[in-house]
């Protein structure tokens, strides 16, 4: 994993490998300023040359692939072809909280309506007298784009960067329809296969069209057989089982679904209307690109499709992180292999003091202060236990209590009743939690083991 470095000014120079961080270390010429995503600061430099570094992103609902990429141009000297060359210098993956905040505010919810009913039900009801600003996004929803945006602004102040890219859309619905925008290479070659592929998918709602199967692989299936002249357009294209497609095999659909009048109409009439503007599908991914936007960085947007056949064309196992760097145009990635940072969001703890059991009445009551003896939940310390039951060197998250016997989460589990006498602080709180992650290559050979 690279290395942040910053000037002696906290200003950003270009990331540097682990082993020079280490030399620089232990010369004293450095300090170390965070632990994740690792940052060293130089003590006796400013400024210094940089190269352009690009952040490319891959929002997903529960997840989000960042990688950090250094971009190169390489141009054949006989064709004349320009080949865009990545370094893969910094991966991780942010992980959202969305379903945790759903869960909170579905308990207020319930908790004031409960209240409502208890202790104002004579209080005349309120209505119409609600607006939401344009482009609200639920809270879940909202969060995701925050948080992202957040890290993107997080890893500018560590590292030069010159430019995004954002996996915008599933699919390309101009280079499915519009061969004069991309070019007849686009429109007909490879890639179109695979942006129809996910054209498909989001139309036919990820299912068998025959059997209704999910969950299991599908293969693109002509409704009117090839063999009987049928076309390869969209409109004539469906997904089905691979049971279901070797039933039908070169039948016409209407032999094959004979039996079936109702399911026939259906598909047919399916096949035949266009998926509705497949990009104001995802709201998210439009209200990310516009906070991205306000950063002033140039903004690259790719699309699903590419992402995909990007990483396929490359061979590079399905990763957030890896998806994230095959977002856009690239042609080869190099230095892919590396370990990921595991973002987790956390949230910085709760407003509510009072605990409450499973029917609502309370069962204890939460410290007013944040703070014990200097520590605070979420920040991520080391303890060494001289001796006892839990003697030896714990590090992680921490939970304070109020008696000083705090408990730390580690990589693998959570040890309690650690006295704050043995804890040191390595990073305060700052409302996410870190783990690495192994190389992905490693992974894959242990799932082909
Ligand atoms: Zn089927």
């Amino acid at each position: 994993m690279a290395v942040f470095v910053l000037d002696k000014q906290k200003r950003p120079l270009m990331p540097c490998t682990e082993k020079r961080a280490r030399l620089l270390l232990e010369r004293g010429r450095a300090v170390v300023v965070r632990l994740a995503p690792f940052t060293i600061r130089l003590k006796d430099r400013i400024g210094g040359a940089t190269q352009p570094l690009r952040l490319k992103l891959d929002p997903g609902s529960r997840v989000t692939g960042l990688a950090l990429v250094r971009e190169s141009e390489t141009c054949d000297r006989e064709t004349g072809a320009v080949e865009r060359l990545e370094h893969g210098l910094w991966f991780g993956e942010l992980a959202h909280r969305g379903q945790a905040i759903r869960e909170t505010l579905g308990q207020r919810r319930h908790l004031r309506r409960a209240r409502r009913s208890r202790k104002t039900r004579y209080r005349a009801a309120r209505f119409l007298n609600r607006t939401r600003r344009t482009g609200w996004l639920p809270p879940s929803v909202q969060h995701r784009v925050e948080s992202t945006v957040n890290w993107v602004k997080r890893l500018r102040q560590l590292a030069p960067i010159t430019a995004l890219s954002q996996e915008l859309v599933r699919f390309d619905t101009q280079a499915l329809q519009n061969p004069e925008i991309s070019g007849v290479e686009y429109q007909q070659g490879e890639l179109a296969g695979y942006e129809v592929r996910e054209y498909l998918l989001e139309k036919w709602h990820r299912t068998c069209a025959y059997c209704g199967a999910t969950g299991v692989p599908l293969e693109i299936e002509h409704i009117v057989p090839r063999a009987r002249g049928g076309s390869d357009r969209v409109s004539n294209l469906t997904l089905a089982c691979r049971a279901c497609n070797q039933r039908k095999g070169n039948q016409p659909v209407e032999a094959f679904l004979k039996r079936q009048p109702a399911l026939l109409r259906q598909i047919q009439a399916q096949a035949q209307a266009p998926l509705q503007d497949a990009a104001a599908v995802n709201a998210t991914r439009w209200a990310l690109l516009n906070a991205l936007k306000t950063t002033g960085l140039l903004v690259e947007t790719g699309s699903g499709g590419r992402t995909k056949f990007n990483r396929t064309r490359l061979d590079l196992p399905k990763t957030h992180a890896l998806d994230a760097a095959c977002v856009g145009a690239v042609d080869q990635v190099r230095d892919w292999n590396r370990p990921v940072l595991a973002i987790r969001a956390t949230g910085r703890g709760t407003y509510s003091r009072t605990r409450l059991d499973r029917f609502g009445f309370p069962r204890g009551y939460l410290i007013r202060e944040k703070r014990v003896h200097g520590f605070q939940t979420g920040d991520w310390v080391r303890a060494e236990v001289p001796a006892g039951k839990r003697a030896g060197v714990h590090v992680g998250r921490v939970a304070v209590r109020r008696t000083g016997a705090f408990n730390i989460q580690t990589q693998d589990a959570t040890v309690q009743g650690i006295s704050y006498r043995h804890c040191r602080v390595l990073q305060r709180a700052d409302g996410y939690g870190y783990a690495f992650q192994s190389k992905p290559d490693a992974e894959k050979a242990r799932r082909a083991a």
